[in-house]
């Protein structure tokens, strides 16, 4: 029999690997043959688009993978410019001897958000609280579609995390505190890859941060979860094990450590667990420069490296210096202090999931669905998902919905912002307030609910409210931010602007309905009995009419807390059951009509007639 290295297809000449109609596995070995060992360990390494000086320096160093970190973009950032900036990466890679295919991520983490004009859905916390499952595997899917367009293969999406303390700053990428509901919303997996990978707009999907990244004491971005294994099962792992079921390509590794080891060495949970006991097929990637901060020093050794290839991770996300890594990498494998077995195994999984993706076949942007980006359709999904997102925890005296005739008063920092209500990951990486693209913010979606758009009257600091209005909302809330700068130690209310801004609310007499744009409940116990009514918006995203619908009763409200809602900060972590009254419980949420999830709610009957009091 021919060796693998020499087996061609049919005797065309064409070698096995190319072959698209011999099983995926035949294919894998008949490369594998094929690669030496720097082809091998390029591979296991992605470089950030912006460190190799062209991507030329990609074909030389044989770098299977690319990715953008958070709002790293083309100029001008439009999808065909992502789609441009793919194919010139693409063409480098597979000018390589065997022309393998290199595979680009991003975080497209509530849509295809590092890009100008796509659409931006609610964030996973928003998700959580429609508890509709079909709902989020929709949106996977047009996320697909709008990453495709883009030439973006690998989405690092879904976050799995069950964030157990509200002060953790990520706490907005979960779906909520609960493991079952974060298994629930795995649906996002199947939409992104679509029931089998290879299909059209079909984009592989991450299951991340494996394992714990939710539990962390005090809510510390990239802390240590202090749990017995029995609970560290119980409460993060059923969100991974349902995703390997459904056949997720990827998992990306937690910064976070588990008593004190970080999760970047453990052998046991990614090896033993995940890919043993779990039966995970695809392969496991890094987060960023997670490998060289295993020692605690921002600074490559072999030692780290080989910790992190023989705990199990297959490929390096951002090793700084990438060239270095390499080199020090080539020099373990040399060594022996990594054996060619890990090599070839992580070589394996790559290429089986770039084979199903169909990346040798069609390596390049799929322009059919560039158009996609952005479009009518998936902004209608988004508005829906608003709509479903919002949840009313207090409706008293009917405040709402709004008559559409109504004379309204809107102020607050968040009304007219659409980079407030995106929250972070939104354009830039920790996101900004203003204008960062497009879409609609709320005071829009209000005024075109309105029956008169001047009837809906805008000040952003409530300075102009005078007693004539019949309602003021106030939208207020969080600033955007994302990693770390999310964290908060304080007493997580309100900031100074929005407190100024509702006493000037207060102080003219008119019923205040507020309207929270967070990640994350905010300790609003002291100022609750001044309003009339509290909506949580979490962060919508672009689609600020859903929250308009709400407001203007075409839509009664039916999503539910997917956390609980601390009565003050010093309650965190709320959800240890530490037996003091939350101000609202898990799963609460009214509806205009009928309470839901609790009892003793403030309950308002009012037909959802769109507007009826
Ligand atoms: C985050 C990941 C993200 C990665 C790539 C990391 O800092 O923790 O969630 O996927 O960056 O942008």
């Amino acid at each position: 029999a021919p060796s693998p290295a020499t087996a061609t297809a049919g005797g065309t000449g064409k070698p096995a690997y190319r072959d698209a109609s011999l099983p995926v596995a035949q294919r894998v070995e008949d490369l594998l043959a094929r690669m030496t060992v720097d082809d091998k360990i390029g591979q296991m390494t992605q470089v950030e688009r912006t460190e190799p000086a062209s991507p030329a320096d990609l074909a030389q160093y044989r770098i299977g993978s690319v990715l953008s970190g958070g709002g790293s973009a083309p100029t001008p950032n439009t999808a065909s410019s992502w789609a441009d900036m793919y194919d010139s990466f693409q063409s480098a890679a597979l000018s390589t001897p065997l022309g393998i295919p290199m595979i680009y991520g991003a975080d497209a983490v509530h849509g295809h958000n590092n890009v100008r004009g796509a659409t931006l859905f609610p964030h996973n916390i928003g998700l959580g609280a429609t508890r509709d499952p079909a709902l989020v595997r929709r949106i996977g899917r047009a996320t697909a579609e709008e990453v495709s367009g883009t030439g973006v293969d690998w989405d690092f999406a879904p976050c799995l995390c069950v964030a157990r303390n509200d002060r953790w700053g990520r706490t907005y990428e979960s779906f909520g505190e609960k493991p079952e509901l974060a298994t629930a919303m795995t649906t996002m997996i199947t939409g992104l890859q679509g029931q089998s990978l290879g299909g059209s707009a079909s984009v592989l999907a991450t299951a991340k941060h494996y394992v714990g990244d939710g539990g962390t004491t005090g809510g510390k971005d990239q802390g240590d979860t202090r749990l017995s294994e029995a609970r560290l099962r119980a409460l993060h792992l059923p969100p991974f094990k349902d995703a390997v079921a459904k056949g997720v390509g990827s998992v990306m590794v937690s910064y976070s450590s588990w008593n004190g080891a970080r999760m970047h060495g453990s052998h046991y949970l990614i090896t033993d667990v995940l890919k043993k006991e779990l039966g995970f097929k695809g392969f496991v990637v890094s987060d960023w420069a997670a490998i060289d901060q295993l020692d605690g020093q921002k600074d490559f050794t072999g030692a780290e490296i080989s910790t992190a290839i023989n705990a199990g991770i297959d490929m390096a996300m951002v090793p700084y210096e990438y060239p270095r890594f390499i080199g020090l990498l080539r020099e373990e494998v040399a060594a022996g202090r990594i054996p060619m077995s890990r090599i070839d195994d992580a070589n394996r999984r790559i290429l089986t999931k770039k084979f199903e993706l169909g990346l040798f076949e069609h390596p390049f942007t799929d322009r059919s669905w560039t158009s996609t980006v952005g479009s009518a359709a998936h902004r209608q999904l988004a508005r829906e998902a608003v709509r479903k997102s919002q949840v009313l925890l207090k409706n008293a005296s009917a405040a709402l919905p709004l008559r559409k005739s109504a004379k309204v008063f809107v102020a607050g920092k968040s009304a007219s912002d659409i980079g407030n209500q995106s929250g972070g990951w939104s354009i830039t990486w920790q996101g900004a307030g203003g204008a960062i693209t497009e879409g609609t913010t709320v005071l829009q979606g209000m005024r075109a609910a309105a029956s008169d758009p001047s009837r809906v009257v805008y000040d952003r600091y409530g300075v102009g409210i005078d007693g004539s209005y019949d309602a003021a909302v106030a939208v207020v809330g969080e600033r955007p931010y994302a990693e770390f700068e999310g964290d908060r130690q304080d007493g997580m209310g309100l900031d100074a602007e929005d407190l100024a801004t509702l006493a000037r609310l207060k102080a003219s007499g008119v019923p205040v309905v507020v309207v929270l744009v967070s990640g994350r409940p905010l300790d609003v116990s002291a100022r609750l009995s001044d309003w009339k009514a509290l909506l949580a918006a979490w962060l919508p995203g672009t689609e600020g009419g859903g929250v308009a619908d709400v407001l203007y009763g075409d839509y009664s409200p039916t999503g539910k807390l997917p956390v609980t809602w601390m009565r003050s900060a010093d309650q965190q972590p709320i959800n240890d059951g530490d037996g003091k009254p939350s101000l609202f419980p898990y799963g609460y949420g009214l509806s205009y009509g009928r309470a839901r999830g609790g009892v003793g709610t403030h309950v308002t009957a009012v037909a959802n007639d769109g507007g009826t009091r």
